[in-house]
């Protein structure tokens, strides 16, 4: 008779940045059963549909089991010698920029970490980037010029203690559905607390808003840079901490200081009245939060737009405390991590610059490494458009499918079809990049994966294998570090994931003197066991924090060059994406309550399936009309970057003029409903973020 040994496994949902625990219930190696765990303190028990259905979007059907080289299985010595060999003989002739990875948000901290080692310190270029660019890099970027450091200063406890929650470009009952949750708990709580949206589309999140702000897509900054104004002008300041604590303000508030409410009504096309009324609940709120996402991040002004919104908390001292913060919540489930380790290709690990030669040379000592980049490598756009150019010869992506999620599929492609060597290491034997792959690595998924992620309120929590990896699967870090070692690298020696947190902790706490936020130096020491039983903490962890920090800057001391925080005086711009009168329609895109990405697992589910069962175009009624389409019609989409077919969807939560796809659909799915194909590569000059929400289309019935 079979012997049954069942266990329970606690690990972090997949699928969004909220980071939500769950407790696994696994019986001769296989998960029979989920819930959320009750303790977590992201989540206390409670899942969304995507996090419920995780096991239903896990199973063999589909998945990458055996290494192979141009189509054909090989052994994985073979694979690793021949990605080593290639990596090698490209670096000798062209030098170590002519090779690159395109990483992910997907990917554990200690896959990361190792990624980012081999890149930076070994290997000696910057060219590692990552999907996380697309995401919330323009968040990042505010961060670090606002206080000297990439830190969110917030933590999830502060949306149930506010006054105020203001949701900007955030249709967080979709997209983080169980924040949302709790919001709407702290609400019925507290009645006396309000909530108001802004948002081009009137989405479901609207729902639980007291005010609702539907603004002219794109004028954010405006609207923020108004607020600041109106602050000033009705007591709305606190004097004594932008004295004590701030630095530019002046120069913030003479741009600030154009715009009126009369002004800022005409350009983000709302009523005055609305807006005075959302200003004054700022003004005489003790508390608010600004939470923030896609919608702020991912555009051509981006960061202008985070700084406007750090800018006004700065100003009236709304940060620091319980309640209070400029909150930006990151999209995918260890966007932070990698934001840690330095995923993006304009960081070095731990947080240190790349352009700093003080930190280039604290971290290669640390690494003892042969090498280091010194300055910033391609990010995401910039590096396919230099494997399309031939300067970048070798690309190696995992985790990710950028065929489907970059801007502009066709020069994506192009690169792709060019480039000497793709490299792609991922869980599913076939999706629109793995087309391109010359050489497929399997890595194991959600389930099989062992080590961390960083939640977005700077929660690390253990993503804890269940499972043995399923056919030759192997981790990520063991791939890469496999690679590292072939390539004649020392330095790779990590016999288990702990050892690579480990070193990862250390390089934090290494010469670091108060001179960083993030601060491991707590966890330096932790025994394999102790890793694995590593319960859900906030960093900084140090002498300090032992237990973690749930908020930070409570003092009014930053990491900036004078101890204060930097306001930023900001001139809002509009979005270079312009409709015209051969592409009339703005074309605005974004996530669906129950899909993931590229649809790659949670398309494998009739339960989220269900939802929405096809790629649809959203259209006001009065366009529709206009088109002369109905509910479910097919529509071909056509932009200056190519083309989309997707199905009707009439509706009146978005202005006349302006259309909504979801960015999920893609070949693989035998449709042609790529959003990402409309889009040019416009970027945030500062972030490299795209600019996903604000295309120029034109429409006809097919
Ligand atoms: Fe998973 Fe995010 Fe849903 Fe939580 S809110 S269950 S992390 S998808």
């Amino acid at each position: 008779a079979t012997v049954c040994t069942p266990s329970l496994i606690q690990s972090t949902c997949a699928y969004c940045g909220v980071g939500c625990g769950v407790d696994i219930n696994v019986t001769d190696n296989k998960a029979v059963s989920l819930i959320g765990t009750a303790d977590h303190p992201a989540n206390n028990g409670k899942l969304c549909v995507k996090g419920s259905n995780l096991l239903n979007t896990i199973d063999l059907t589909g998945r990458l089991l055996s290494p192979e080289i141009a189509g054909q299985q090989v052994s994985w010595d073979d694979a690793t010698d021949h990605v080593a060999q290639k990596f090698n003989d490209i670096i000798k002739l062209h030098g170590p920029d002519s090779v690159a990875f395109y990483v992910s948000g997907q990917l554990l901290t200690e896959d990361y970490y190792i990624a980012n080692k081999l890149m930076k310190g070994y290997i000696g270029s910057g060219n590692i980037d990552t999907n996380s660019r697309l995401c919330m890099s323009s968040a990042v970027t505010a961060y670090k010029r606002a206080f000297g450091e990439d830190v969110v200063p917030c933590t999830y406890q502060d949306l149930e203690q506010t006054d105020l929650l203001v949701l900007t470009g955030s249709n967080a009952a979709w997209t983080h559905p169980v924040l949302y949750q709790r919001i709407e708990r702290a609400k019925k709580i507290n009645p006396a607390m309000k909530i108001v949206v802004i948002d081009p589309r009137e989405t479901a999140t609207c729902e639980i808003a007291d005010n609702f702000i539907q603004l002219k897509p794109g004028t954010d900054a405006a609207f923020f840079n108004g607020l600041l104004n109106y602050l000033s002008e009705n007591d709305g300041l606190d004097t004594h901490y932008i004295a004590e604590f701030t630095e530019g303000f002046e120069l913030a508030l003479a741009e600030a200081a154009q715009w009126s409410v009369t002004k800022v009504a005409a350009f983000c096309e709302v009523s005055e009245q609305t807006l005075i009324s959302v200003y004054q609940l700022y003004c005489s709120s003790k508390k608010a939060i600004t939470f923030y996402s896609m919608g702020i991040n991912q555009s051509s002004s981006g960061v202008d737009k985070c700084q406007s919104i750090i800018n006004c908390h700065l100003a009236s001292g709304k940060i620091g405390k319980a309640g209070s913060g400029p909150f930006s919540i990151t999209g995918q489930p260890n966007a932070m991590g990698g934001r840690e380790v330095g995923g993006l290709a304009n960081q070095l690990a731990a947080h240190m610059d790349i352009d700093n030669p003080q930190h280039q040379d604290k971290v290669q000592r640390f690494w003892q490494s042969p090498t280091m980049a010194t300055k910033a490598g391609e990010k995401a756009i910039d590096m396919f458009d230099k494997i399309a150019s031939g300067d970048i010869k070798a690309v190696w992506i995992m985790a990710t499918n950028p065929m489907v999620s970059l801007p502009n599929r066709e020069k994506i492609s192009e690169a792709l079809s060019k480039c000497e060597l793709v490299v792609v290491s991922d869980c599913v034997d076939s999706n629109d990049t793995l087309a391109f792959a010359d050489v497929k690595l399997p890595a194991t998924p959600w389930l099989e994966k062992n080590g961390t992620v960083t939640n977005s309120e700077r929660r690390i929590s253990r993503q804890r294998n269940a499972v043995t990896p399923a056919g030759e699967a192997k981790h990520d870090w063991q791939i890469i570090q496999e690679v590292a070692k072939k390539m004649g690298f020392s330095g790779f020696e990590f016999d288990d994931v702990s050892d690579v947190f480990k070193e990862h902790a250390q390089l934090t706490q290494f010469e670091n003197d108060g001179e960083r936020l993030l601060d491991l130096s707590g966890l330096t020491q932790l025994t394999a066991k102790e890793y694995n039983d590593l319960t859900p903490i906030q960093w900084p962890v140090n002498a300090r924090h032992p237990d973690g920090c749930a908020r930070v800057y409570a003092d009014g001391k930053f990491n900036t060059t004078s101890g204060k925080a930097q306001l930023i005086a900001i001139t809002p711009q509009l979005p270079v994406q312009r409709t015209s009168t051969e592409f009339p329609f703005l074309l605005n895109s974004g996530r669906l309550r129950d899909q993931w990405h590229t649809m790659t697992r949670t398309g494998k589910t009739s339960k989220l399936s269900a939802h929405t069962d096809k790629p649809y175009l959203y259209l006001h009624p009065t366009d529709a009309a206009n088109l002369a389409v109905e509910n479910d019609d097919m529509l071909s989409i056509t932009a200056s970057t190519g083309a989309a077919i997707a199905h009707v969807k009439v509706d009146d939560k978005q202005r006349p003029g302006e259309c909504f796809m979801p960015i999920h659909w893609n070949k693989s799915f035998a449709s042609h409903g790529n959003v990402s194909a409309l889009y040019q590569s416009i970027v945030d000059p500062l972030s490299g973020q795209a600019e996903s929400k604000h295309g120029a289309v034109a429409l006809s019935k097919k």
